[in-house]
């Protein structure tokens, strides 16, 4: 059994900000941080746009980016959120840099901020076009510096453990991918930092290791999950058939003045937008899930002949190669690109303290729902979000701490990883993620989710019937986390398309009773 006083569950961006916070202000506290492969491996490293955060007075205020993410959102963030995040991202922004993070400056030594979709301003601070890769890269040196930090990697969180009303955290059964044993990890308080669910739907921006277990082990301890039906798709993946996942084309891109055309060459964005190429990603996206339904084509291109190629190749390098390395020279040749679930706007609800209903379990990062997002994340806003949240965590965790006691011993049976048919599981998963898009994709209708739901529900016996008994292993643990989310989407979705036709309906009788 591990004890420590803060068990950690996650090694992207959330995860290690809290835990800098933590380490630097309590040399005393001993920090325990899980990662379910390389400690590396995260969405956070992938991330390619930047972070949006205000910082020339003169031109943009807080008050627009506050209403660029309230618009985004369709009205249904969380103001006083929007607004607390908004007004404290320069001085996450500054402490990112003193932990050694490094964003592009222009000429002049002032900071070079990009446009994205959804900004009035150019304000995404940015790291060539591999922001994520620096972050993760820079966190998880400077956390060298703390001997009270131990990250343990390839050790996967399968369950908390809670009292039986589900009211304290006493931390997680945690299988260890090397020598397959199952462990115990105790804490005073745990944190869920375990990132997206990317992996439900079989096209994805997300790496393989974005299988939601955060929510779907939340979901089993009883906390309460929200707006799961708010799956972002991202507009500009990088269309190769049967890629998974997909490489991203950064909405940097289109800020950057890249266009989107169909086969014919023609823009169509206008026709949905007046903002056209620079509206939100839900719009595009189902702009060009429209376009595809009419044309039976499986992607539609972007066009970036007509920009600065050196400029280009010193914003996006890391773009620039990738086309050039799958065949396509992007100063002559247009890239497919087509929409991939990218972000998972909903998750384990959270106050502003970043507080789950359990008192002593926190959550941060994109497992989490805190009310920013509401139903479309403003691009570049999540990064932001999450080293916010995990500053507020952290700093309601110094403050309470001291009145949370380590769990005394728990007992577990002896139990070891088992050898589990993966080609099977693999079959399983693959119908999960392909009904996941058919279903319940960019569009979501209720006769498609309800088919879903259906079978959804069969698929749950199916696993439950093969691989009953079977003791944890992580492809199996993987499946049934993607199975609990999937169904969470799926449930949620429909309860939304209720809820808001009751209120169209109610709306609509109050109009006439008046
Ligand atoms: C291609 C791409 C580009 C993006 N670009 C941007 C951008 O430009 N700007 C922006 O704001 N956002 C961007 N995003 C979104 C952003 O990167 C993520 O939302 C953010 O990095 C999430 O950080 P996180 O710390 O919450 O989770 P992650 O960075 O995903 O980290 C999750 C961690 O949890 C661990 N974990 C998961 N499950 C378990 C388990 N069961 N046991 C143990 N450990 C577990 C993983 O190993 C990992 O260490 C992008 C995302 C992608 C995929």
């Amino acid at each position: 059994m591990h004890k420590s006083d803060i068990l950690i569950i996650g090694s992207g961006i959330a995860g290690l900000s809290f835990a800098l916070h933590i380490a630097k202000e309590r040399p005393d506290l001993s920090i325990c941080i899980l990662a379910k492969a390389d400690k590396a491996e995260s969405n956070t490293r992938y991330a390619q746009g930047g972070i949006a955060v205000v910082l020339n007075k003169l031109t943009d205020s807080f008050q627009q980016h506050i209403d660029d993410t309230l618009k985004a959102g369709g009205g249904l963030c969380n103001k006083s959120v929007v607004e607390m995040v908004v007004k404290k991202a320069p001085e996450r922004l500054k402490e990112l840099i003193e932990w050694g993070v490094e964003f592009d400056k222009k000429e002049n030594g002032k900071f070079s901020a990009g446009l994205e979709g959804g900004h009035s301003q150019a304000r995404i601070l940015h790291h060539q076009d591999t922001t994520g890769l620096e972050i993760e890269k820079k966190l998880l040196l400077y956390s060298r510096q703390f001997p009270n930090v131990k990250i343990f990697q390839h050790h996967f969180a399968l369950d908390l453990i809670t009292d039986t009303n589900h009211s304290v955290c006493y931390g997680a059964t945690v299988l260890n991918q090397k020598d397959h044993t199952i462990d115990i990890f105790t804490s005073r308080v745990t944190i869920l930092a375990t990132g997206g669910s990317g992996q439900v739907y079989k096209t994805t921006t997300n790496p393989t290791v974005s299988t939601g277990d955060g929510v779907a082990m939340a979901y089993r301890a009883n906390v309460a999950i929200e707006n799961m039906q708010f799956i972002q798709f991202h507009p500009t993946a990088f269309y190769q058939k049967g890629q998974s996942p997909s490489f991203l084309i950064s909405e940097a891109v289109r800020g950057f003045g890249a266009t989107l055309v169909n086969k014919k060459g023609q823009r169509f964005l206008f026709d949905y937008d007046t903002r056209g190429e620079l509206a939100t990603r839900d719009i595009i996206s189902e702009a060009i899930y429209t376009e595809l339904k009419k044309s039976g084509e499986e992607h539609v291109f972007m066009d970036c002949r007509h920009l600065d190629l050196t400029n280009f190749k010193t914003h996006f390098p890391n773009i620039y190669s990738y086309c050039l390395k799958v065949g396509i020279d992007i100063s002559n040749d247009w890239i497919p690109v087509a929409p991939a679930a990218h972000y998972q706007c909903g998750g384990i609800a959270v106050n502003k303290k970043a507080q789950t209903s359990i008192p002593n379990l926190y959550a941060c990062g994109e497992c989490s729902c805190s009310g920013l997002h509401g139903s479309n994340r403003l691009a570049s806003n999540s990064l932001l979000e999450a080293v916010v949240f995990a500053n507020e965590a952290g700093l309601h965790v110094l403050q309470t701490i001291d009145t949370f006691e380590q769990p005394t011993n728990f007992e577990i049976e002896s139990v070891r990883e088992q050898t589990v048919d993966s080609k099977r599981i693999n079959e399983i998963k693959n119908e999960i993620q392909t009904l996941m898009i058919q279903k319940a994709g960019i569009v979501k209708i209720q006769t498609n989710l309800q088919e879903a739901r259906q079978r959804l529900i069969k698929i749950e016996n199916i696993i439950f019937s093969e691989f009953k008994g079977n003791a944890p292993h992580t492809d199996l643990w993987e499946l049934k986390n993607l199975l609990a989310v999937a169904k969470l989407i799926v449930s949620q979705s429909l309860q939304y398309i209720t809820k808001k036709e009751t209120l169209t309906k109610h709306n609509k009788q109050l109009y006439h009773s008046l």
